[in-house]
């Protein structure tokens, strides 16, 4: 492939999607539990005997249907869209910036209101399409308030948690915009083959350590996993965590949705320094935490995350204590091929260590995908999210590209 078409990603400039409410101080009434909503509705006067039906009937259009105006609401009375409308918003987050990498990944540069204090934040969000799947790739918090030395994230300070309504927000436009949700002409309550929705899995694995925004984390994905919200199995929602030990506990508890740990360092020297919580949950309790995650079996492992670095873990030493550090739990290894940020000076192991230390774990009877990078013509690989004043400037990231794609031409 030719350096100049990996040099042209799709990028269109926004607003594609035009916020009525982006300086409105509306709440919204996406990402809120069935319990919250009902007390939202009753505080505006819906009375006590109809809250359950108006609470049901909205969750239908929101998530099932996946309308982001009151008036598509057909089975609502007017005046019952008019209260909403005067009280509350279900509008889209603005669009900032939409790009198409050339193996189909899209990332989105999305800005949520302030809605009161505060001024509009900015998150992205990458969609990868695979052959039987599509993954979204969501994040938790603007910024990030751990360090891990490896990851552009790390460098961004923690602005602010993201709210349910801002993490959910990320999968609803990602369903308009990949035209994923039933067509106006489906008739209500129609049945939709999961395998035929673009979105089929999700990963908390964007910006920020979700397990630092335990609380609405958990309501966004306790309603994208709801049967009458967006229905994805909980098989198919992957959290990631750099390992913060006792919110592991209660994610297994509360959410249940599948884990992925952060590990990248096999001795709590070397973590301490690439993962620094490691500091406060040293190896013994993260994996102790693990071991007692609810109903692993062979069919339901939690992944480990290795993003491979040159001369720093990638020694055949190193993949030995992996396995020994492992042992007793079902286990997948990612290994992730570390993606270089400008002003970052690791660099990624060589592709024949990579597949060395790939086929010594697959001997000691792990699976141990070597995770292809994607999207990296658009800067949307794992850990190369980064938002906001501190992006890079276009002029900046067209040589940081040129010299990614030199680095990666047999890639292509
Ligand atoms: N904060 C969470 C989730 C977001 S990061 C966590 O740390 O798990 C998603 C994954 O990308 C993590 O495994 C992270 O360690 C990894 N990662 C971060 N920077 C990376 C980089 N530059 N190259 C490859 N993987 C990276
Ligand atoms: Fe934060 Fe995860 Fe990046 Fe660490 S790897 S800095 S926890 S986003």
């Amino acid at each position: 492939m030719s350096v100049s078409a990996a040099l042209a990603p799709v990028e269109i400039k926004a607003p594609l999607v035009a916020n009525p409410d982006l300086f409105s101080a509306k709440p919204s009434l996406i990402g809120l539990t069935r319990e919250m909503m009902a007390n939202a509705l009753k505080e505006k006067g819906v009375p006590e005997k109809q809250v359950r039906m108006r609470v049901s009937q909205l969750w239908h259009w929101l998530y099932i249907r996946g309308v982001s105006d009151f008036d598509a609401m057909t089975n609502v009375a007017k005046d019952m869209r008019e209260m909403l409308k005067a009280h509350f918003t279900i509008a889209r987050p603005e669009i900032v910036e939409e790009q198409v990498s050339n193996d189909g990944t899209r990332k989105w540069l999305l800005r949520f209101p302030p809605r009161g204090a505060g001024r509009p934040v900015e998150v992205e969000t990458v969609y990868i399409p695979e052959e039987g799947r599509g993954t979204l790739c969501i994040s938790s918090q603007v910024g990030c308030s751990l360090t891990c030395s490896f990851c552009h994230t790390g460098t961004q300070k923690l602005v602010r948690n993201l709210t349910s309504e801002e993490i959910l927000a990320q999968l609803l436009l990602a369903r308009d915009r990949l035209g994923d949700f039933p067509g106006a002409d489906t008739p209500p309550g129609a049945f939709v083959p999961t395998g035929e929705r673009k979105v089929t899995n999700i990963v908390m694995m964007g910006m920020g350590e979700p397990l630092y925004n335990f609380e609405s984390v958990k309501t966004a994905l306790l309603i994208a996993t709801d049967g009458d919200g967006l229905s994805l199995s909980k098989r198919r929602v992957t959290l990631s965590t750099s390992g913060v030990v006792p919110e592991i506990y209660r994610t297994g508890e509360e959410i249940g949705v599948m884990l992925a740990i952060s590990l990248h360092a096999v001795r709590d020297e070397l973590r301490d320094m690439l993962v620094p919580i490691n500091k406060k949950y040293p190896l013994k309790d993260l994996l102790d935490a693990c071991r007692a995650y609810p109903s692993l079996s062979n069919a339901r492992r939690i992944t480990f995350e290795y993003v491979m670095l040159k001369d720093v873990n990638d020694s055949l030493e190193d993949a030995k204590l992996l396995t020994q550090l492992l042992k007793g739990i079902p286990a997948k290894i990612n290994l992730i091929p570390f993606n270089p940020w400008p002003g970052t000076n690791y660099q990624c192991s060589d592709w024949a260590t990579i597949e060395k230390f790939a086929d010594f774990i697959n001997q000691a009877g792990y699976a141990s995908p070597i995770r292809t990078p994607r999207g990296r013509d658009i800067l949307a690989a794992c850990g190369q999210l980064k938002s906001e004043s501190e992006r890079m400037r276009k002029t900046e990231r067209l040589a940081f590209e040129a010299m990614m794609i030199a680095g990666h031409g047999e890639d292509d």
